[in-house]
């Protein structure tokens, strides 16, 4: 049987700041004897939203593993700019650290993604980006194999994606589901590096992602409450509320019970990608 972790180019990477992802693009290069062969790319799109310590992580499995891996944002999901005019290329210094590829979505639709409208922050600011990546590199739908960080025990996620209509034309790769490896491996690897992602597992991708139990999003206020002003600003200025519950009413059951208590967070520990909700998709 081949190695899962030969990549044919060309093909992108799709690293999403997580443990998963990275386990998985170390594998590869592993697998490649530790460059990537020219056709095949790595890329994460940032959100603006992300944690400090996830940018971190990214920046150090690129410097550490030597590995080019191309930061993508959002500028705008108009087709007459053409691919290159809708996606902001940067870096870990140059990186948005407030929102702003959100904030020009937000502003884009002149309405706000929640659990009502719909999650297509995910659609646009991670899946589209890579997909208008791919564009700029000469690549469309199906000219490229998308390599996705989906583990044996995501099967289901596996079994899905490339099911849906409105993915016939996109060509995937799950080289971990395909190797067996389960979340445990990825944590067993982890704990054998010299440095790991600074967050505790189910706290990784945007701070206050509304799509998650209305527990976890109280934990994980708990922890941050200086990453909730951004998020109540749009619910204030939009006048509805994000998620199940608005940023003001988090902010009321954290103050009506103070004890710090975490549990809920790791619950919506989809680690692969963007959190329980977003990782049913390539970001
Ligand atoms: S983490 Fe949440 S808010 Fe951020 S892109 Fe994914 S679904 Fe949207």
């Amino acid at each position: 049987m081949s190695d899962p972790f030969l990549i044919s180019g060309p093909a992108l990477i799709s690293f999403s700041g997580g443990r998963t992802s990275a386990y998985m693009l170390f594998r590869i290069l592993q697998a490649h004897g530790g460059v990537l062969p020219i056709d095949v790319h790595v890329a994460f799109a940032n959100t603006g939203r992300e944690r400090e310590e996830t940018l971190r992580f990214v920046h150090e499995c690129s410097v550490r593993w030597a590995v080019q891996v191309q930061w993508l944002e959002f500028v705008t999901d108009l087709r007459s700019v053409g691919p290159g005019g809708r996606i902001d290329l940067v870096g870990y210094n140059s990186a948005a650290r407030n929102g702003e590829p959100l904030d020009r979505l937000i502003k884009r639709k002149q309405s706000i993604f929640s659990t009502l409208r719909g999650r297509w922050c995910t659609q646009l600011c991670k899946v589209e980006v890579l997909f208008d990546y791919a564009a700029t590199l000469g690549f469309g739908p199906g000219q490229y194999t998308e390599v996705i960080g989906f583990r044996a025990d995501e099967r289901d996620r596996v079994y899905e994606l490339p099911r849906k209509p409105r993915n016939v034309d996109r060509r995937f790769a799950f080289p971990l589901a395909d190797a067996g490896v389960r979340r445990s491996d990825v944590d067993s690897f982890w704990s054998h590096q010299a440095f790991d992602l600074e967050l505790r597992r189910g706290t990784g991708n945007c701070d206050h992602c509304p799509f998650l139990s209305d527990k976890a999003r109280i934990a994980r206020a708990r922890m941050n409450p200086s990453g909730l002003d951004w998020w109540e600003a749009h619910e204030v200025e939009r006048q509805f509320a994000f998620g199940r519950m608005s940023i003001a009413e988090i902010r009321r059951a954290i103050a009506s019970s103070p004890l710090l208590q975490l549990d809920g967070v790791e619950e919506d520990a989809a680690d692969s990608e963007c959190g329980a909700w977003c990782s049913g998709e390539a970001a």
